[in-house]
């Protein structure tokens, strides 16, 4: 088992469902959206299968040449309606705690844009060294290069995708829409049920790379 890249682990995050439960401010944007454009959207679908971009789910929903008006509209209502109520994942903190304890760095790669990333996370009392939005699958990738992570917890395939493509270890997490079994097929090392098991998990691979 090869040591960390740097002198302690940096530990690359995803956002929505990983560390962030934003489905309670998705559900109150998709409304104030629907209202304004009086297109209705099936809420319980779009936080069914959180992870890829916000074009993608727009595009489910509204014409194609709409959707990058219909997206900066919806992130203009989500500073409003969904940051406000954003909640931290069960152990979201004590996942990030355990990295703090091991003297390492905190790094969040979301396919949410970086401004309303940064927000969230300052709602939920989370503070990471580095925010990296607007990313998915192999383009988070290329930010856990930069960052030099070691290993990276995410929800959906795309993260697991983004992990291997990043050269890091990829930990998948059962909280969001993926199962184990996809989380797995997608190239996940590790699957954790909840986030809770993650802090144990983590000083078991420190110790191994001592
Ligand atoms: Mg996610």
């Amino acid at each position: 088992m090869p040591s960390w890249k740097a002198s302690a682990p940096v530990v690359g995050f995803d956002l929505d469902l990983t560390l962030l439960d934003a489905r309670a401010g998705i559900r109150a944007t998709l409304a104030a959206l629907s209202g304004e454009t009086g297109v209705a959207v099936d809420a319980d679908l779009v936080v069914s299968r959180l992870g890829p971009p916000l074009e993608t789910e727009l595009a489910h929903w509204f014409p194609a040449a709409d959707v990058p008006a219909i997206a900066a509209r919806y992130r203009e209502l989500s500073a409003v309606h969904a940051v406000p109520a954003s909640v931290p994942m069960p152990d979201a903190r004590a996942a990030v705690d355990a990295v703090r304890r091991l003297a390492g760095r905190v790094v969040v790669v979301t396919a949410k844009s970086t401004a309303l990333a940064r927000a969230s996370l300052d709602r939920i009392g989370i503070a990471a060294d580095a925010v990296e939005g607007a990313l998915f699958a192999r383009t988070k990738g290329a930010a856990l290069l930069t960052h030099r992570v070691d290993v990276f917890v995410g929800d959906h395939v795309g993260d697991m995708i983004g992990a291997r493509e990043g050269g890091a270890l990829a930990v998948g997490v059962t909280t969001g829409p993926c199962s184990a079994g996809e989380l797995r097929t997608a190239g996940a090392d590790v699957v954790l049920a909840r986030l809770g098991e993650f802090p144990p998990w983590l000083l078991g691979e420190a110790a191994r790379r001592r």
